[in-house]
């Protein structure tokens, strides 16, 4: 890459002023975005990237929408601030467009992060429990592979090691479980739903902990930052079931899965189960603001109602659900429901992954393409038959191929042995088959540069 004296110097500043999240710095894969439009990015020295990961897998509507900016703009001017202890508009507007797209009674506590999204989550579960009398619930059971957030409790809800060393002890009654997996999977596809060993698992873990003392369970639709590991197609509908039988709740974690990621509105859609719980981020506003939100279901917020001193949900968020990124929020709806980007989504995403098996299944390290709608993984191996994974170093040679040809990918974030081989595509749900048709060959190219 070449740099010119206005990048370096924004280079050398960045490096003085900023902690980045994640890998040790390297000035050389860094760059200085300064503006973007539709699927595209620029840097500050002019070059233009197809973003094939929507950002951290959230700028689901694209980039540049200016009505975006235009109705957060018009809703700073009539009121820019109000906490969520009292109420505004955009927020009640807002929580009853999240109710219509689900389909149910659910009742939403905002805030700004996924993160934060889980971890109310987690309280309102364990106070759910002990407000019904039922004091020893507490446990929560997610998934190795899972990712929940970076703070304490959503961060030991997540089953990445890599993620947690050096910052434990983080929060207790965290358990993890096999996560099924198509491509590796524990489970024996011929039988029913509730006989996988995926969902066998949760059931002898709930029974071995004791009942009585699992709160919850969580667990996004698809995994994605973990590999893009696609369930069977019975496995979150058994695991409700097996949550009833233990008395557990469900949490379902659509903060990428949500939003049309999957080609449904919510990641859960594609399984026909009803969640206890829900909670959303990222493409709630496409990223354009923070917000997130924890959607509960009537029944356990009228359990909350009791005239107990501490009955209440004793849980307040300062900006959680601030009326301009709600504003965006309602704008960014609609734009998803003008465009018919969910459908779109599923539509392009099969396009995208029949195109890459047909390219790629002869290639000898792709063992394999998955995914639903525009959330795809592409599993690189050593060996076909054993399933090695790669080494990492060709998975970062063919993204930076890729980025050096002017697409974006990622790759999964489960580092522990060696798992970190799943190149990943997650691109704006607006993308046009002509920019569909650069990532594909892209990718094949960069592919084929390490065979
Ligand atoms: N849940 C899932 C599935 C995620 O992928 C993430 C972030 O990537 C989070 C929760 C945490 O969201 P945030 O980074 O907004 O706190």
């Amino acid at each position: 890459m070449v740099r010119t004296n206005q990048s370096n110097e924004a280079l050398t500043k960045d490096e003085k002023y900023i902690w980045h999240s994640m890998k040790p710095y390297n000035p050389d894969a860094t760059m200085v975005v300064t503006k973007a439009e539709g699927v595209w990015v620029t840097d500050n020295e002019g070059n233009k990237y197809l973003d094939a990961m929507s950002g951290l897998w959230c700028v689901n509507v694209g980039y540049g929408r200016t009505e975006l900016a235009k109705a957060a703009y018009e809703q700073l001017n009539e009121l820019a601030y109000f906490p969520l202890t009292q109420s505004h508009l955009p927020a009640i507007k807002l929580g009853e467009k999240l109710n219509e797209m689900l389909g149910d009674e659910y009742v939403i506590f905002f805030s700004n992060s996924g993160s934060e999204a889980n971890e109310t989550a987690f309280k309102i579960v364990r106070q759910y429990h002990q407000q019904k009398g039922d004091s020893h619930r507490n446990k929560f059971i997610s998934r190795y592979r899972g990712y929940h957030g970076n703070t304490m409790g959503a961060l030991a809800a997540t089953g990445q090691a890599e993620r947690k060393y050096k910052y434990e002890p983080l929060a207790t009654g965290f358990i993890h479980v096999t996560p099924p997996d198509l491509y590796r999977s524990v489970d024996r596809l011929d039988c029913a739903p509730s006989e996988l060993e995926s969902v066998r698992e949760i059931d002898r873990v709930m029974t071995w902990e004791l009942s009585d003392t699992i709160a919850g369970v969580i667990m996004e639709p698809i995994i994605t930052g973990g590999g893009v590991l696609m369930p069977p197609d019975g496995y979150l509908s058994a695991v409700k079931e097996v949550c009833k039988k233990h008395g557990a709740l469900l949490i379902v974690d659509e903060v990428i899965c949500g939003f049309g990621r999957t080609g449904e509105a919510f990641g859960f859609m594609n399984y026909g189960v009803k969640p206890d719980i829900i909670t959303m981020a990222k493409g709630i506003t496409s990223g354009y603001l923070p917000l997130s939100a924890t959607a509960v279901r009537k029944e356990i917020y009228d359990a909350f109602k009791g005239s107990e001193q501490y009955d209440y949900l004793r849980h307040v968020n300062t900006f959680g659900g601030n009326p301009a990124a709600c504003a965006l929020a309602l704008k960014n709806l609609e734009i998803m429901e003008n465009e018919n980007l969910f459908e779109r989504s599923k539509q392009l995403g099969e396009i995208l992954k029949n195109d890459l098996m047909n390219h790629l299944q002869n290639h000898p390290y792709v063992g394999d393409v998955r995914g639903k709608g525009l959330l795809i993984g592409i599993e690189l191996v050593d060996n076909k038959e054993t399933k090695e994974p790669i080494d990492v170093s060709v998975v970062n040679q063919v993204i930076a191929s890729c980025k050096q040809k002017g697409v974006i990918i990622g790759k999964n974030g489960a580092t522990v042995a060696g798992y970190n081989n799943v190149l990943t595509l997650a691109p704006p749900l607006c993308i046009e088959e002509e920019e569909l048709t650069i990532l594909i060959q892209t990718l094949i190219e960069a592919l084929n540069e390490v065979k």
